[in-house]
């Protein structure tokens, strides 16, 4: 499936512009940005977002049809990078070095280009969820999901990924 067709089954029949609420889906894929001014770098954000992890998302929250946390910032919680990360992810200013310091290894992360999500589905386990994807597996793969990351690395959250892999299976990942 295409990105057109997969836009296309998830719509009503054509592509759509991007809609408000749908953009208010994508914040909760972006990081929070406490200070003034950095409002527009929030937005910014959302140009970072690819729109197909959005909608699969979507998917996911109406097939288990229960509440799906990803970030929650907005509403005061802590989750704040289980969307697209951006570089204060990744570096601190080092003010001896007068320099940006590398704090996390990563950089390559699917998170880091917008095609990743970590979430809970609420009365679900971890396993519960990824064993549904394994057993629906073709499901999945026609929604979009190419990849999950292994338990044993993703005790608490479920990440899921829209990468690329040329593969007919999901993909189990073990960072
Ligand atoms: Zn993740």
């Amino acid at each position: 499936m295409d990105h057109e067709e997969h836009c296309r089954s998830s719509g009503k029949g054509r592509p759509r512009r991007t809609s408000q609420n749908q953009r208010e889906k994508a914040r909760e894929s972006v990081p929070r940005r406490a200070r003034k001014g950095l409002a527009e770098a929030q937005r910014v954000f959302l140009w970072f977002v690819d729109p197909k992890i959005v909608s699969l998302a979507q998917y996911i929250r109406e097939y288990f049809g229960k509440s799906m946390t990803i970030n929650n910032w907005n509403g005061g919680g802590s989750f704040n990078y289980r969307g697209f990360r951006d570089d204060s992810f990744y570096y601190k200013w080092d003010s001896d070095l007068s320099a940006y310091k590398s704090k996390r290894k990563g950089k390559l992360s699917q998170h880091r280009m917008g095609r990743a999500i970590d979430f809970n589905i609420s009365g679900l386990t971890c396993d519960e969820v990824r064993d549904e994807f394994l057993k629906n597996e073709a499901q999945w793969l026609e929604a979009g999901l190419t990849t999950i990351e292994d338990g044993a690395y993703a005790p608490t959250w479920v990440h899921i990924d829209i990468r690329y892999t040329g593969k007919d299976s999901i993909f189990v990942v073990k960072p």
